[in-house]
């Protein structure tokens, strides 16, 4: 059989960019849509994105062609895992046409998405066929009514399991997560509960220490449960053994069941932060591109794309984005945290 891509003449991408700090970058988040069908309040609560609201139009996101390119552009520069984000992704129609072209990016060797789950019982198969290799569900509690509270009032706990069910019989390569946020006093109480209900599933619970992005969620410190803490808590139920980083930068830190049932993850943005190995960066649905979650500002890509400019000026761009990269917001957050400073929302550029 022929090789369906098209040849391509090799652009000069010169060594690899490494940031001020020496981080290089392997790890691009695609925000695919700024919409959301739900409301959780710790990334787009009610107050703000009421039925007002004005979210981008749709010739201002950018086009599955502009997507592609600029991920193929990022893959010559290091990139090797894209992760497709929002907003809620499965929102923007017919998602499974750009990971079938993602997948075909030379270089690129893990395709994920991160989704809220309630469309995915209708995307799972295509997706699957598209060629993603793993996909995150975002899962806060098992407690339907509390759910439907961390969902803004939008979502059903029950759509969800349909989702994860979907997922699970369509069997991604690299396997099933879920995301949980823990915010001390809303769903803290039912943590075990819900790590019981995976073991042995094969499906991954990552423990999210609740972040204070962007401007909006009224994040404060003392709803922050330390990953410690948790990871305490489940030992002393079911006992964890710690697992080495599978590659520098890794955002989780894994622990095994003792037992044999599986694993879990926590992420500890605020405890522990981890701005040493990051080698993130996160593309907005409308062409900006942002080199940290808690950034203040980015660099507009879009208009360059639309105004006809070459792949090698915007290797040129990237590159030099990248180079000139100092992020640390988690290591430095208490400097930060009283700048003033406004950050990007977590719906434009995904978690
Ligand atoms: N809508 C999709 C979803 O919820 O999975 C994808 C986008 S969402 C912004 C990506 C992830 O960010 C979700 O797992 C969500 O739980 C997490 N997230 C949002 N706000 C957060 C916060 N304040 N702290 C920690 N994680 C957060
Ligand atoms: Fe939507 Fe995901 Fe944000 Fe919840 S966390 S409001 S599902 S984008
Ligand atoms: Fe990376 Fe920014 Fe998070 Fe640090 S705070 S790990 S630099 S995204």
């Amino acid at each position: 059989m022929t090789d369906p891509r098209p040849i391509l003449q090799p652009l000069d991408t010169g060594p690899r960019p490494r940031d001020r700090h020496g981080r290089s970058l392997h790890d691009l988040r695609i925000s695919v849509m700024d919409r959301c069908n739900f409301r959780c309040p710790y990334c787009m609560p009610e107050s703000t994105y009421g039925e007002h609201f004005v979210f981008l139009r749709n010739d201002e996101r950018l086009s599955f062609d502009e997507i592609e390119r600029l991920a193929r552009l990022a893959a010559q520069l290091g990139v090797s895992k894209l992760r497709l984000t929002g907003g809620e992704p499965l929102l923007r129609p017919h998602l499974d046409e750009l990971v079938s072209r993602l997948r075909r990016i030379a270089g690129i060797d893990d395709l994920a998405l991160t989704t809220n789950g309630v469309l995915l019982a209708r995307q799972a198969w295509a997706l699957r066929e598209a060629g993603l290799d793993r996909v995150t569900i975002s899962l806060d509690t098992l407690d339907p009514a509390l759910f439907h509270r961390m969902s803004g009032g939008r979502g059903s706990l029950e759509e969800v399991w349909v989702g994860i069910e979907a997922a699970q019989a369509a069997g991604f390569p690299r396997g099933i997560k879920l995301n949980t946020v823990v915010q001390r006093g809303v769903n803290d109480a039912g943590l075990l509960d819900l790590v019981e209900r995976f073991r042995g599933t094969g499906i991954v619970p990552r423990l999210i220490e609740y972040m204070d992005v962007g401007n909006r969620n009224a994040w404060s410190r003392d709803q922050v449960v330390p990953s410690r803490e948790l990871i305490d808590r489940i030992d002393a139920r079911w006992p964890l053994e710690a697992l080495p980083s599978q590659y520098p930068g890794e955002v989780a830190s894994r622990f095994r069941f003792r037992d044999g049932a599986g694993e879990i993850g926590v992420i500890s943005s605020i405890t522990q932060p981890f701005c040493g190995g990051c080698s993130r960066a996160r593309l907005s649905s409308e062409g900006t591109l942002y080199t940290c979650l808690f950034a203040t500002h980015g660099t507009d890509l879009r208009t360059p794309l639309r105004e006809g400019a070459s792949d090698q000026e915007l290797l040129g761009r990237l590159r030099e984005i990248w180079l000139q990269r100092t992020d640390r917001y988690s290591e430095e957050r208490a400097v930060h945290r009283h700048d003033g400073s406004r950050k990007i929302e977590m719906h434009y550029i995904g978690g």
